[in-house]
């Protein structure tokens, strides 16, 4: 089968952290020879930008166009839902940054949308002035859910966590933008010019990457390097058309 595009999940397939999976780099300069190119993201803290910059540092060749953060997609979601909006945000610089890019005011006061990622100085005020946001009307976003964080040198609470303390304190749900999303599924489909029978998703979660895949009809491929073990996909009733040692 040759697909016309790849889709690559960064945390756990490109790199964990800040460290390269091995030959990662050389792989995907093969693939970018043949075919179109995306990667895709559910960490906000880091902006477009950013990652083009950390995607380079680690040898590998990137355009902004090609990344797709949940930070992204909260900015695209505010900006075709909510008029004039306004955006107290719980989460890092690279959020804030991606919001600003679509031209979305981002402040503390007079706030109609809450959005929530993850945040490494959130604070019991933050949470306290986000629930009075939400319970005064403002729309509640969250750019992922999920629990956890890998990083190469520990397992850390993920973006979801702090998700999870909002909607508790607020007594609301959000809407999720992130994988495995409608909204990031639709942006993915804007984006990408093959059909999705001729994309094919990379992604080391099931619940996420692949789930994301199989909803957009896309080929999808496992690989072990990250969250998920060969144990895991026996468990899970979401199977990957391909699973890989690495990528
Ligand atoms: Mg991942």
């Amino acid at each position: 089968m040759k697909f016309k595009c790849f889709i690559l999940d960064l945390d756990g397939v490109v790199y964990k952290g800040n460290e390269l999976i091995e030959g990662a780099d050389e792989r995907i300069s093969k693939i970018k020879k043949k075919a179109e190119v995306y990667f895709l993201t559910n960490n906000s803290t880091l902006s477009s930008e950013d990652y083009v910059a950390k995607l380079r540092k680690l040898g590998i060749s990137a355009e902004e166009k090609e990344i797709i953060t949940s930070g992204y997609a909260a900015a695209w979601y505010i900006r075709k839902n909510i008029p004039n909006p306004r955006a107290y945000v719980i989460g890092e610089e690279g959020l804030v940054k991606e919001l600003r890019k679509q031209w979305i005011d981002v402040g503390h006061r007079n706030c109609n949308v809450v959005v929530v990622g993850l945040d490494r100085g959130f604070t019991y005020a933050k949470l306290a002035w986000a629930m009075k946001l939400i319970l005064d009307g403002a729309e509640f976003i969250a750019t992922n859910t999920d629990r956890r964080l890998i990083t190469e040198k520990a397992l850390l609470p993920g973006g979801g966590v702090i998700v999870k303390a909002v909607e508790e304190a607020s007594g609301k749900k959000p809407i999720v933008v992130g994988k495995p999303s409608d909204i990031m599924a639709k942006i993915i489909l804007e984006k990408v010019k093959a059909k999705p029978e001729e994309v094919l998703l990379i992604g080391d979660r099931l619940e996420t990457d692949i789930a994301m895949g199989k909803k957009m009809g896309m080929k999808t491929a496992l690989v072990l390097t990250g969250h998920t073990r060969r144990e895991d996909v026996e468990k899970s009733s979401i199977k990957p058309d391909y699973i890989l040692d690495k990528l």
